[in-house]
């Protein structure tokens, strides 16, 4: 089978599972949006998924996707940044992508606001949040989750739209308290600071099923479609 044929073949299937998770869990699938999840690979095969119609696209390493996006400048796509951001990156990236998934300090969300502002744009954002405590490093822990929605909520330059997280590891079922707490969390702060946010961006190639079933609106998915990463 050819790399066209293959991406093809994984992405209609991954289409179709993501439709069937939503069946299952009562949910319409159109809440439910698929970021292809592509560092590591391509420009290419980004180039051929756009043509079958996937729009929006998930990228970790900012110097990759920097060139991606200038290989791939004709096309219309909706980049999301989801990997752990270094504070001075934040110039690269304010203004480059339609949403910004891995905001998880002040410092960072402030220079991200000073770089929408230099541009003249407002940034979309999540706040990664850690659930998985000692495990890993990104995200901002629970504790310390609404005193960053509040500084946030300053910055004029960033509209928050939701929250993100990703487990400490790929345990099926066990992740799925995870993701309900992140539900959970959101709803919170809804309440407490009278706003809607509509996204959580959870689930990846192992656990979308999960997430779908516990509120998921941006999903993750990487190595179901491009195969595995080199
Ligand atoms: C790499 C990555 C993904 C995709 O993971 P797969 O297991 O390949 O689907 C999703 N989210 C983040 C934050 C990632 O770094």
């Amino acid at each position: 089978m050819s790399r066209a044929e293959q991406l093809k073949e994984n992405y209609e299937q991954v289409l179709e599972e993501l439709k069937e998770a939503c069946v299952q869990a009562r949910r319409n699938p159109e809440e439910v949006k698929l970021v292809a999840v592509s560092k590591k690979h391509s420009s290419k095969d980004i180039e051929f998924l756009a043509q079958l119609g996937q729009k929006d696209f998930g990228e970790n390493y900012v110097q990759e996707v920097l060139a991606k996006q200038e290989e791939l400048k004709n096309l219309s796509l909706n980049w999301h940044f989801i990997g752990a951001l270094q504070t001075n990156k934040a110039k690269y990236v304010a203004g480059k992508f339609s949403l910004i998934h891995s905001v998880d300090r002040v410092k960072l969300a402030r220079e991200l606001d000073k770089q929408a502002k230099k541009k003249g744009v407002i940034q979309e954002i999540l706040i990664q949040v850690n659930l998985g405590k000692e495990e890993q490093k990104a995200g901002v822990e629970e504790e310390g989750l609404f005193s960053l929605v509040e500084e946030v909520l300053k910055l004029k330059q960033l509209k928050l739209k939701g929250l993100m997280t990703l487990p400490p590891c790929w345990c099926g079922e066990k992740v799925r308290p995870l993701f309900a707490r992140l539900r959970e969390l959101k709803e919170a702060i809804e309440k407490r600071f009278a706003l809607s946010l509509p996204h959580l961006s959870m689930g990846m190639t192992q656990d979308f099923k999960e997430a779908i079933s516990e509120g998921a609106t941006l999903v993750r998915i990487g190595t179901r479609i491009f195969g595995p990463r080199i």
